[in-house]
Order: C-alpha cells, then structure tokens, then sequence
C-alpha cells in the first residue's frame, strides 16, 4: 500500500460516506489503495450487508448523523431519489459535501445541505469501479478551488471540471459511454469470430485493443485521426476496415449516439 502523498488535498482529513454501495466501496477501494487510513474513513448504510463490507475494510461505519459529524468531506453516495431526504437532517454547516448522484442538479443538492455547506457535483461512470473512471465535476454556489481539488482527488482515472450547464453532455459521452464501447467490443469479437476466431479469443482482442488504443491517445495527447493514420499503410488491410466503417456510418453513429443521450438527460433534468 502506498503512503497517502502530504499533498493530496484528501491527507489527514476525515471523509464520510453517506450510502456505501457499489459506486461507494468503488472509490473507497482507491481511497485506500492511494494509502489513506481506513481509520478516517465512515460510512452510514441501512443495508445490513452494505455495512458488513464496509466494517470489512476496515472503515467506521454508524448512522448519517455521525458520518456528518465526523467527516470534512462528505459523499453523497445514495440513488438520485434519496439525496434530499438522505441530506436535509443533517448539520452540514461547514462541510464540503460531494454528490456523485446522476441527474440531481446542484440546486437542490444546495437546499437538501443546508445553508454553510459547500458542495460539488459529480458525474463519474461504471469503470470508476476497476480505477479507471471518467469523471465531470462542477462546482456549487460557495465552493472554492480547493474543494473542486479535494472533490476530484477522490477518484482515480480522469477528472474534468466543467460548468453545471455541460454536466448532461459529460453523461452522454462518458457517463453511458461504456455501454457504446461494450457494444463495439462485442461486435469487434462477433466480427473475429465470423473471421475464424473462437470467441474467448476475439473478445480478450476486441477488449484490450480499446483499452491499448485509449491508453496510447491518452498517454500521447495525439489527434485520433493522425493515431489512425499511423496504422494506415497504403493499400493494406486498416484502411480497408476504416473504408468498410465509413461506409456504414460509423462516425455519425457515434456522435448520434451522444446527442441522443443529451437530449434524454436535458429531457430528465
Ligand atoms: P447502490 O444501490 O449500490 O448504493 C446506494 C446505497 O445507498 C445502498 O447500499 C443503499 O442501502 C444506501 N442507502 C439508501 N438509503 C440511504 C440513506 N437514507 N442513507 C444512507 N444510505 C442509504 O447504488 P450505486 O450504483 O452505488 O449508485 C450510487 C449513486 O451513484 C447513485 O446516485 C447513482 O446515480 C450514482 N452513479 C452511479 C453510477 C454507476 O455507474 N453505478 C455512475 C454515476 C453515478
């Protein structure tokens, strides 16, 4: 286990998880991984065997009231419909409180917390729960530079903050799009197996050439078109796949695939 860094904004402070499900023990698993105590760690759960998982690493886990004492840092980890009520009896007053509920706008993150809270919004997404996340994260009325710093240390991947106003775009790009890349591994693997691959094969490709392509636009900083290019000989065999995905629309399905997924998360917001 590495020794937590004397200059992450999350050392020596106490950080208290209101709701200790999936996307809770996801990021409590970095947390820890990254060498924070599990002693300055609390979690509050109704749910029996929540908190049995919770006790299993090694956290203090007790009711929300207590985790709002507590804590500095508060994440709201409970679903979108049980933030308000989950938050509104609790002295905040002081307390930075980050939300990672989908959908519920910092507004009424804000009236739920109470007047002296600080909050922060954020929309991470399913891979946050292997360390890998994408994550958007805004800030509310009084928080400062050096909450959006400790909101965004809390993860591990890559953190952006933007505007509110842009949070529904990060949920049409990163927050669904593992399910847009789950569908192309899928198809790159039914794609290996009418080309003979058995289809274990194919998909253990399919998936880590994702992973391998992402890993290099993102350690390099390249244009994904020049990144294309260098894979391009002339006449051979990428450029007649990149022809064939052309053909059927490959990038206007892509970016069709994110507008529509805007306009339903503006629908429901
Ligand atoms: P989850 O159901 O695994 O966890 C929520 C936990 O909250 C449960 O264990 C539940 O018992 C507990 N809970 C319910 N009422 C409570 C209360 N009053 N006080 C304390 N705890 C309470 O859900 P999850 O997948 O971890 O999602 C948590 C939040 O993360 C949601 O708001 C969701 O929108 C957001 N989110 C999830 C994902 C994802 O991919 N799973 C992505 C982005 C955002």
């Amino acid at each position: 286990m590495s020794a937590m860094s004397a200059a992450s904004p999350l050392h020596n402070r106490n950080i208290g998880f209101i709701g200790a499900g999936a996307m809770a023990s996801a990021i409590i698993k970095g947390l820890l991984a990254s060498g924070i105590s599990p002693g300055r760690i609390s979690a509050s759960d109704p749910w029996e065997p929540a908190r049995a998982k919770a006790k299993a690493l090694g956290l203090n886990v007790t009711g929300n009231a207590e985790v709002a004492i507590v804590s500095e840092i508060i994440v709201v980890a409970v679903k979108p419909d049980v933030v308000a009520s989950a938050l509104a009896p609790l002295e905040l007053r002081g307390k930075l409180v980050v939300s990672i509920a989908a959908g519920v706008p910092l507004m009424a993150i804000e009236i739920a917390a109470g007047n002296g809270a600080r909050c922060v919004r954020t929309m991470p997404n399913t891979p946050c729960l292997v360390g890998e996340a994408a994550v958007g994260v805004a800030r509310g009325t009084t928080a400062t530079d050096a909450d959006v710093a400790t909101a965004m240390a809390l993860f591990r991947g890559v953190v952006v903050e933007v505007p509110e106003k842009q949070l529904n775009a990060v949920t049409a790009v990163s927050g669904s799009g593992p399910a847009y890349i789950f569908l192309l591994i899928e198809a790159l693997a039914d794609g290996g197996v009418k080309a003979g691959l058995p289809r274990a094969t194919a998909l253990k490709l399919a998936a880590q050439t994702v992973k391998g392509a992402a890993a290099m636009q993102l350690a390099t900083g390249t244009h994904p078109g020049q990144l294309k290019d260098q894979v391009c000989s002339p006449g051979g065999t990428t450029i007649a796949g990149v022809a064939a995905l052309e053909e059927n629309g490959f990038r206007h399905a892509a970016i069709s695939a994110v507008t529509a997924a805007k306009a339903r998360a503006d629908e429901m917001s």
